[in-house]
């Protein structure tokens, strides 16, 4: 594990994910996440190219701007579209090398759902993003936090229950962290408006009507 302990600033936050689209699971999460780590900014980074699952159903400019419109207003959160204009499958581990040599001396947290850490050894070079970042894992609702096998010997092994550890070191541990339980994603809302129905409170207004004007997802709603 990185001990790196001097001259390190307060960490810089990155929330990728698909967004197709982004709903208040996301934004209720990043905004718990911030404050609760005390983050000098939390960067919201749509994928590009998942590569790993279906593409997604909304186009990347439409993602971005959703994102863009949901994350409007609030301080500390930053939309950074690297992963859209770069070419080729969206890597976690180019993201942080980039960040890395932007930011050399800030502490970074890659931001996840318990759910996409049950997956987190299937990602690119997964071993190395610990020489980049700290991963600060959300507890999500179905999805309990592992017990048992490879993932829960990584906790074990990695585990940085302290905020203040998270300051002082660059990169190289596991924060797992409840925030409140908010059971939305974004396939059901692809499914609740392939259905037509309304996804008002579930996503943020300006988001809802992009996703009307857009019929990104199905032509209206009713
Ligand atoms: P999909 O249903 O299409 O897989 P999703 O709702 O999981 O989408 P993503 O854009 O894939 O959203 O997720 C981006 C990140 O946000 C992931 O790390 C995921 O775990 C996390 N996340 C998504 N929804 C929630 C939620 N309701 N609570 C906590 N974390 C969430």
């Amino acid at each position: 594990m990185n001990t790196v302990s001097v001259d390190v600033s307060a960490p810089l936050g990155i929330f990728g994910g698909t967004f197709d689209p982004i709903h208040v699971g996301h934004l209720r999460t990043g905004y718990e996440l911030m404050h609760a780590l005390r983050l000098a900014e939390l960067r919201w980074i749509p994928v590009g190219n998942p590569g790993y699952r279906d593409p997604p159903l909304a186009s990347a400019a439409l993602r971005l701007e959703m994102v863009r419109v949901a994350i409007a207003g609030q301080p500390g959160f930053v939309l950074d579209d690297r992963e859209i204009r770069r070419d080729g499958v969206s890597r976690t581990i180019d993201t942080l090398h980039e960040l890395r040599e932007e930011h050399p001396r800030h502490s970074i947290c890659v931001l996840l759902g318990m759910d996409a850490f049950a997956g987190f050894q299937k990602w690119h070079r997964w071993q190395e993003i610990f020489d980049y970042a700290h991963l600060v894992v959300a507890h999500r609702p179905g999805w309990p936090p592992p017990t048992e096998g490879p993932l829960a010997a990584l906790l074990a092994e990695r585990a940085m229950p302290d905020v203040a550890s998270l300051h002082a070191a660059l990169c190289g541990g596991i924060h797992v962290r409840k925030v409140t339980p908010l059971e939305v994603s974004s396939t059901d809302l692809r499914d609740l408006l392939l259905a037509r129905d309304d996804p008002r409170f579930l996503v943020p207004d300006p988001v809802r009507t992009i996703i009307d004007s857009s019929g990104c997802y199905a032509q209206t709603y009713e």
